[in-house]
């Protein structure tokens, strides 16, 4: 199957006479190739004959359908392409990642995009031969497991760090673990286990477990990687440890609070703690490549919903998403869908969509709605309501939230507002 509108497609410049161009199969067309030339400061190139070169079929990532690349190699016969361009070769694409400082300029998709689907990935992980998986940045593996995830995503991703040089390189910080390979949220389901413990198998022995949060399809495999490997040592959230099921882990654990930092192989990772989506909820950030893994506070597509029943927040969820933007990660890896490369834009995009949902809610108040149900009837009139059972949730937070910076009305009554919480779902089912 094949995306119904082509992505963004990339340039490779190589040699200054050689082109490669990528984009979706069966998209090849005089469109596609004009617009990828012209996103490099070359609009107009004639005279140039294609050659199929690979295809290539990407891990089928989030509800979409897995990308399939072809890659094309072309003689550029008639004119130089522009200077600006060059930076895209894959040797400088991998040293400008490497070189980038927070806060500095953001590596361009192209750049990027060379590196997730060019041959620079060390492919030193072995994988069965039934799961896919994808490298970026260099080290950092993603693998798309099945599992209990809500809809419309079907896999969480596995993340798999093996890569370093194993000395470490920073005596004076003090780490609170240290391991030879890293493997975060294997929440796979059990018809998966055994692909997990092949995985897990092939390891180095000195392995740290490290959880974002306590959700089933981001646990459900600890007692799979527990039987595989008894060396292995457990670290996450005391609110995350507590609510995960004593018999899934009893091997060694170590709580931690999102101040300290991990060193694998020699690599650095800082610990993030990120509350809003859960309370004991943790990002980890990848030093080197100031890549950002955001669990679940960010998803591959649409916004991500917040568990009122584990400590879910909204203000914590706003100050959270603050301190993401302030990281200026290269890139943000979420637990369900595709790597961001343009996390900046991402976390904005929330914010936007948490405030407008929040104007919505605060007229829907002033308006006159009094209950929960009111309030939902109103901010997601045209949605479905089958979700707005769902949506209940994200819209409680954001009540308390208006409640916490006190731009309530001083006519709502937050107590019998509060009081209609525990008949919503009766009314929502007399409907
Ligand atoms: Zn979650
Ligand atoms: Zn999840």
């Amino acid at each position: 199957m094949v995306n119904a509108t082509p992505p963004l497609c990339t340039l490779i410049y190589h040699l200054k006479i050689k082109l490669y161009l990528l984009w979706t199969k069966s998209h090849i067309s005089d469109f596609v190739r004009e617009k990828v030339l012209g996103q490099v400061g070359s609009e107009s190139v004639h005279g140039v004959e294609w050659k199929f070169l690979k295809f290539v079929e990407e891990p089928n990532f989030g509800p979409g359908f897995p990308i399939e690349t072809v890659y094309v190699t072309g003689d550029l016969i008639l004119e130089p392409l522009k200077d600006h361009c060059q930076w895209s070769s894959n040797e400088i694409c991998s040293n400008l990642l490497l070189q980038v400082k927070p806060g500095g300029n953001r590596i361009g998709p192209l750049a990027v995009n060379t590196l997730l689907t060019e041959s620079t990935q060390s492919h030193s992980l072995k994988l069965p031969p039934t799961l896919s998986c994808q490298e970026y940045p260099p080290g950092v593996n993603i693998i798309p497991m099945r599992s209990k995830t809500a809809q419309p995503f079907h896999t969480t991703n596995l993340i798999v760090f093996t890569n370093g040089n194993n000395q470490v390189k920073h005596e004076s910080s003090p780490f609170i673990a240290h391991g030879e390979a890293m493997i975060i949220d294997p929440g796979c389901r059990s018809e998966f286990n055994k692909e997990l413990a092949e995985i897990v198998t092939a390891l180095p022995r000195k392995l740290i477990v490290f959880v974002t949060h306590h959700h089933r399809d981001h646990v459900d495999g600890l007692s799979t990687v527990q039987k595989t490997n008894p060396d292995a040592h457990l670290l996450a959230h005391e609110n995350t440890i507590s609510r995960i099921r004593k018999d899934d882990w009893t091997l060694g654990c170590t709580t931690v609070s999102g101040t300290e930092e991990i060193c694998i192989g020699g690599e650095r990772f800082k610990i993030i703690f990120s509350p809003g989506h859960t309370d004991g909820h943790l990002a980890l950030l990848h030093v080197s490549t100031n890549s950002l893994i955001a669990g679940d506070h960010c998803v591959g597509q649409g916004s991500a919903f917040l568990d009122i029943n584990s400590g879910g927040n909204m203000n914590d969820y706003f100050q959270t998403t603050y301190k993401f933007m302030d990281l200026s990660p290269n890139a943000l890896i979420s637990m369900h869908g595709r790597v961001n490369l343009w996390p900046k834009h991402m976390l904005c995009g929330y914010l936007k969509n948490r405030r407008s949902r929040e104007s919505t809610i605060l007229k829907a108040i002033e308006s006159g709605s009094k209950t929960l149900f009111d309030i939902v009837a109103y901010t997601y009139a045209d949605v479905d309501r089958n979700l707005w059972v769902i949506a209940a949730s994200n819209v409680r937070l954001h009540v308390e939230h208006l409640a916490h910076q006190n731009k309530l009305p001083k006519e709502f009554s937050l107590e019998n507002y509060r009081r209609s919480c525990s008949q919503f779902t009766i009314h929502v089912g007399k409907l």
